[in-house]
Formats: structure tokens, sequence, C-alpha cells
């Protein structure tokens, strides 16, 4: 059987009534006939058969045999982190999700849990960073927003030889394209707010793995700590899993025409995508992943930050927002948005330039979002040659010169 036809199926129809969809138990508590006699459910905290559907059906479609849900992407990954104890290293991708790395320097820095940030597309700088405290490799692949891609098999042989956790933030592939677990890795983080959920409408976030102990101390610390993924986002994110297949190949499909298009174009620099060939780290995503996924970013070559907003507040089908994976195409404008808070010298040094524009290509035809991105350049365009116009006739048109000005050359 197929795997769409296997993940359709293994949604159940409920014993009870027949409804063909999940149905979603909004109740806190669940009476029993006794005290510690129940029909498996006491607390929705600690389990709701909502969220262990949806758990049951992530553990599958990752390859795992345990999964956690939580309110966010940001819990999912908490609730990683928490496996480790004052005094441990982890060894973290550089260009992190800003979140993580907030949680990391302003949280877990101060219970004594500190982060070493390597380029983990080069091997030999994450052998170089780990040290006998090192508990954990935390990679992202592809990253947010220039699309690096890791090695995940290379580094989860590194993680081995060390007897260190690797954990994948799966949130830019989606389960679709890539399953880390598969790959060697240990744990599986998603921001189910992206792909999963898949349109615009729910916080959620997921862990997966296939070691039982982790699965147990994760679903320890979900209950534990107490950041649950309530009943009816549950049911959002079974929903958006149902489409999940069709919905990944078309965000590639569109992707794909978007940023061979971008490529070609004049007005643009640099674009960032792993499926093109001249991505550096093309090869390793045609190894590891089935597609390259629905987030193309591109610089221009006006490298300026009022260029970019230009870009980003002329598009029609694109809207201005953070976020990606739903079924509208978003833009950003990363250097004035997701990554203001960083150093000016160090976000360029990360590759995340001042025109650095990132698309989240949605589900539309991907004609019109073509013709969308190509009126916006226009504007961006006739700009730059009005700025151009305006200093080059800068005597004659745009100051009142002195009147003994007017007959002498246009150096005067
Ligand atoms: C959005 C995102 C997160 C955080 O998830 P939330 O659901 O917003 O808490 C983590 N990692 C990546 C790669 C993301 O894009």
């Amino acid at each position: 059987m197929q795997a769409t036809t296997k993940l359709l199926h293994s949604i159940p129809v409920d014993a009870q009534t027949g409804a063909i969809a999940v149905p979603i138990y909004q109740t806190s508590t669940f009476v029993q006939e006794a005290p510690g006699v129940n029909k498996g459910f006491d607390y929705s905290r600690t389990n709701n058969p909502t969220r262990q559907e949806l758990e049951k059906i992530v553990a599958k479609i990752e390859g795992g045999t345990v999964a956690a849900a939580f309110a966010s992407g940001l819990a999912a990954i908490d609730a990683v982190i928490k496996l480790l104890e004052s005094g441990d290293e982890i060894v973290a991708v550089d260009d992190i999700y800003g979140g993580a790395y907030r949680l990391f320097e302003k949280v877990y820095k101060k219970f004594g849990i500190t982060v070493t940030y390597v380029d983990t597309t080069d091997l030999g700088a994450i052998n170089r960073a780990i040290t006998s405290k090192t508990r954990l490799i935390w990679i992202e692949s592809p990253t947010n927003p220039t699309l690096k891609v890791s090695d995940i098999e290379a580094i989860a042989a590194i993680a081995d030889r060390y007897k260190i956790l690797l954990a994948v933030d799966n949130t830019f592939a989606s389960p679709v394209l890539q399953q880390p677990l598969l790959h060697g890795a240990d744990i599986v983080v998603h921001s189910a707010t992206k792909y999963i959920g898949g349109h615009s409408d729910v916080i959620a976030g997921l862990v997966i793995t296939r070691n039982e102990d982790l699965g147990r101390q994760i679903k320890f610390y979900q209950n534990a700590c107490g950041a649950v993924l309530g009943p009816f986002d549950s049911f959002l994110l079974i929903r958006g899993l149902e489409t999940l297949h069709l919905r990944i190949a078309q965000h590639c499909r569109n992707a794909a025409i978007i940023a061979q298009y971008l490529e070609k174009h004049p007005q643009v620099d640099k674009v960032f995508y792993p499926g093109l060939a001249s991505h550096p780290n093309h090869a390793v995503a045609k190894k590891q992943q089935k597609d390259f996924g629905g987030v193309v970013s591109f610089s221009l070559r006006q490298d300026t930050e009022a260029a970019a907003t230009k870009f980003v507040t002329n598009t029609q089908l694109f809207h201005l927002a953070e976020s990606l994976g739903g079924v509208k195409s978003l833009v950003s404008h990363p250097a004035s948005m997701t990554h203001k808070s960083i150093e000016t010298e160090k976000r360029r040094a990360a590759g995340v330039s001042d025109s650095l524009i990132r698309l989240s290509v949605g589900l539309e035809d991907a004609q019109d979002l073509i013709d969308d991105i190509e009126n916006a350049l226009r504007k961006v365009g006739s700009e730059q040659l009005a700025e151009s116009r305006k200093k080059s006739n800068i005597f004659s048109n745009s100051l009142p010169l002195p009147a003994h000005c007017s007959l002498l050359p246009a150096n005067c």
C-alpha cells in the first residue's frame, strides 16, 4: 500500500459512532468507575483521545514510535532541552530559528546549559565543537531563511561516535520530504504551526522519537510541565495531515518554478533554494529529501532595505507576514522582521543580506504568483530608475539654482 493510502486509513473511524472524522473530545476530565478504574483517560493534560490519535498518526509518518503534541513548536523544543541537566552543552546550527536561540540564550543559559553555534553543513566544525560535556547536537535542515542543508546521516554518525543525541527540527521539510529518524536522528521536532497544520490557523508543536526511553521522558515532561496541545488544535492538525502529501507536492512544484524564474531575473542577485543546482548543499538535499520544499529566499542586486521594503509592500498575492507553510503565499523581510535583533555585521555574515526576501510559496497558480513577483520587482526597478534620474538631473530639476549658476556648466 502506498504511504498516502496508509496514512489516510490509519486515521480510524470512530468505533462508538461511526464518525469518519476524529471526534474532538473537548473535555478536561473523564468519569471513573472507581478510583483509578477508567477507560484509559483520566485528565486531559495527561492524555486526551483527540490528541492521542494525532500523536499516533504523527509517530507513524515520521517513522517513529512515540510522539507528543505541544501547544507550540517552542514548547516542543523546550521539552527536548529538558532532557539535559545543568552543566550540559549543546552544539547547534548557527542560523537557528530565532525563537530557539532566545530559549537557549535567555532561558536555559541561566540554568547552566550552554550552546555552541556552528555551521553544521561543515562536519569538521561539529567535531571541533564537541566537548566531554556535549550531550546534544541540534540542527534544522533546511534552515531559515538561507535554506542551508545539513547531512543528517553523517551528523548522526558523529552523534553515535560520541554517544550523544541528535535532534532535528524538521519544520521546513515536513515528514513528507524527509524523515530524520530513518537517517539516524534520535529526536525530531516540528513547529506544526507551519506545513503540518498548513492553513495558518493553529500554533502547535510535535516531538517524535523511536527510542522508547526518550519517548517516556518526553511524555513525562509533556505532562509534568503541561504545555499540551488542546483537543480542537489536535483535530486541526489531523485535518492538516490528511492533505499534507498533496499540499507539499504543490508547494514544491510552485517553489521550483519561482526559484528558476528568480534565478534568471536581472534585478535578482542570489536565489536560495535547495532544488537549484547552484545551491551549495544541493547534493545533500537531493540525497536526503524527496523534494526541495516550499520556501524560496532571494536577494536583490540593489541590496538595500529600502528596495526590499518596496518589494514586500507591493506584492498583492504574497501577504507580508511572519510564518510559512500555509495555503496562501507569504512574504517576509528577515533583516527587519525575524532577524532584526541580530547585529548587522553578524546577520550579513550569516547570509541574511539587507535585501534578502523570503517567500513562503503557497498553493495559488504558479503563473499568478510569478506575475505578482514581476509587478513588485517592476516597482522596485522604477524606484531605482527615479532615484538615478533624480541624481543625474539634480541641477536642472530638483534644486532651485541661484541665478548666476543658470549659465554655468552642470557641475557648478
Ligand atoms: C516557527 C518555527 C519554530 C517555532 O514554532 P512555533 O510554533 O512558532 O512555536 C521552530 N522552528 C522552526 C524552524 C520554525 O520555523
